[in-house]
């Protein structure tokens, strides 16, 4: 018997009782919606669970400028959204749900929603990554209002204004360096004095005329809630416990993402920092499951790149029901 074929009377009850999908997809960000118009035109009729942050990191975006094909731009959420309909207008199915549980062990597998359970053939994982916060009340209310985790996506609005980038890693180096193409000057606060960044990322930064580093700081607040922007940030020195006031317009978090993968732990490879490993661009370690777009991917983490790895999981879906049969 083959391990990822379950015979028993259990498996064939539910074979012959629920619906069997062709695919099941797991997010509705530009990875997700990428595969689900590419099975929805193979008529695979997918169900798109559209998760705890539907649309993805896009929906949380202003505006687009580097997605081919909008020479003005276009708004991240509109982006999402004309993608929706279009998978939709193929017949892909959506809804609003959160996966509890998955059993990969077996064929058929086995989504488990809480109110029902899913059967599928083949599931594209494409749960993206959620960026980290620092978790202040007054950061979650200025998101999008000069609070922002993508530079890439919102740092031209900040030409000419002062910004702050929060973090000690990679990840905040790049962003300070990208940003000084847009600010004035850029103050990268970190809360530690040692770097996790790499030493050229660090020393790149630290040569930079538009850059001043803070170390030993947190952010304590973000100011102004009450006009709905960013004006300014209250920050602490960790060792002296002494407090300042940063007058800035932005302040863009660089501490890192965490994938949204931890549900499949033992049952997929997931790597040392939780992202799922694939091989041949989207396939995991189980036969029929495949993932694709941020929840794979920390090299490149753009819209267009997660567009690019759910149309190649949906391929793959395709080319693995016409091997195993529907
Ligand atoms: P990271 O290496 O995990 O660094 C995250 C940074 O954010 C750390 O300095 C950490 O501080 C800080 N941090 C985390 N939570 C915080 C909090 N609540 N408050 C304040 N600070 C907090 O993440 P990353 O920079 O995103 O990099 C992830 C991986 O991608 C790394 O392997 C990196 O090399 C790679 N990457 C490479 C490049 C490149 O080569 N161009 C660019 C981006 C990312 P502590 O140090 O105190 O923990």
């Amino acid at each position: 018997m083959s391990t990822h074929t379950d015979t028993t009377p259990h498996a064939q009850a539910h074979a012959n009782h629920d619906t069997i999908h062709d695919t099941v997809i797991l997010g509705s960000g530009c990875a997700g919606l990428t595969a689900a118009i590419y099975a929805a035109r193979a008529n695979l009729k997918p169900i798109v669970l559209e998760g705890h942050e539907p649309g993805g990191q896009l929906s949380i975006t202003t505006l687009v400028e580097n997605f081919p094909g909008w020479p003005e731009g276009i708004q991240g959420p509109q982006l999402i959204e004309n993608m929706k309909q279009q998978a939709a207008r193929f017949g892909a199915e959506f809804r609003m749900a959160h996966l509890v549980s998955v059993d990969l062990s077996k064929r058929p597998f086995a989504l488990n929603l809480g109110k029902e359970t899913l059967h599928t053939r083949t599931l594209v994982i494409a749960s993206g990554a959620s960026a980290r916060w620092l978790g202040l009340p007054s950061e979650q209310a200025l998101i999008g209002h000069g609070v922002s985790s993508c530079a890439t996506c919102d740092g031209f609005f900040f030409s000419g204004k002062e910004i702050a980038v929060i973090g000690g890693g990679d990840s905040a180096m790049e962003e300070a360096i990208f940003l000084t193409r847009f600010a004035s000057k850029v103050t990268l606060i970190h809360r530690r004095e040692q770097f996790r960044a790499s030493k050229i990322m660090l020393e790149r930064t630290l040569a930079h005329e538009k850059i001043r580093i803070l170390t030993n700081t947190t952010v304590d607040e973000v100011l102004d809630v009450s006009k709905k922007e960013v004006t300014g940030l209250k920050l602490r020195n960790v060792v002296t416990g002494e407090t300042s006031l940063l007058p800035v317009s932005a302040m863009f978090l660089g501490i890192g993402h965490e994938p949204n993968a931890k549900m499949f732990a033992g049952q997929i490879d997931l790597d040392d920092d939780g992202y799922v490993r694939t091989h041949n661009n989207v396939m995991t370690r189980v036969p029929g499951v495949f993932a694709c777009g941020d929840v794979q991917d920390r090299r490149y983490r753009q819209a267009i790149t997660a567009a690019g790895s759910g149309c190649m999981a949906a391929l793959e879906v395709e080319k693995f029901l016409e091997e195993h049969g529907r």
